[in-house]
């Protein structure tokens, strides 16, 4: 179990739905103070279950069985209310409404992804969530989020057994269309499903075009999606 402080929020109810998702955010504030803050203030009725700063500390707000407030409107595989269904943890992060001076995303530090990764192993032994329900707001909400960013290292973490991570390059026919709806995105948008998909796994260019590198990738992972 991960060293961690308690900061209880009023900011949660009783779950609707049983607990199989993980979802990662950016807090997307100047500080985390300021995060820390909201989240506990009932008048912005947001929360997530943990905080984890930069430094590598872990702050849990909500306990892991109750409905901590996250996801908004949201979807994946076919799911809405992720609220009832997920863990939610948000990391100190300015994020794209918080770039350095020279325009680039501000890095996760070292110690900061590690205590990530600890909680998330914590919270996998706890609980039954499928790698396939591992996932980023963005991924949940392709047309309203960007966060955790295409600055996050789901590669590190997928080495750590935390979501999949395609080796190979895909194979088939499949259209990007059915393949992102495979995995378990939202399609309504296509470009923003395309663009979520991409921040995720092919973070060179988030464009929310149909290229076929993105296609080649969005194969792969639906073929490890399928598989396990
Ligand atoms: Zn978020």
């Amino acid at each position: 179990m991960t060293a961690m402080i308690r900061q209880p929020s009023p900011n949660f109810n009783e779950r609707r739905f049983p607990l199989d998702m993980l979802v990662l955010h950016y807090t997307g504030m100047e500080t985390g103070a300021a995060a820390l803050e909201r989240m506990c203030d009932p008048a912005a009725s947001v929360s997530a279950h943990y905080m984890v700063w930069e430094s590598g500390e872990i702050v849990q707000l909500v306990e892991e069985d109750k409905r901590a407030w996250h996801a908004g409107v949201s979807r994946w595989q076919g799911d809405e209310d992720l609220n009832s269904r997920s863990i939610g943890i948000e990391i100190v992060n300015g994020g794209h409404d918080w770039p350095l001076e020279d325009g680039r995303l501000p890095p996760y530090p070292e110690a900061q992804v590690q205590a990530v990764i600890a909680l998330c192993k914590d919270i996998l032994g706890r609980w039954d969530i499928p790698q396939t329900r591992i996932v980023g707001h963005s991924d949940i909400a392709p047309a309203r989020k960007q966060d955790p960013g295409e600055h996050f290292p789901w590669v590190k973490l997928a080495r750590e057994g935390i979501g999949l991570w395609p080796l190979q390059p895909g194979t088939g026919e499949a259209t990007l269309a059915s393949a992102l709806e495979q995995i378990g995105y939202d399609i309504g948008d296509l470009p923003a499903a395309t663009a979520a998909f991409q921040r995720r796994w092919r973070p060179a260019r988030i464009d929310g075009v149909d290229d076929p590198e993105t296609r080649s990738v969005a194969r792969a992972v639906a073929a490890l999606y399928s598989a396990g």
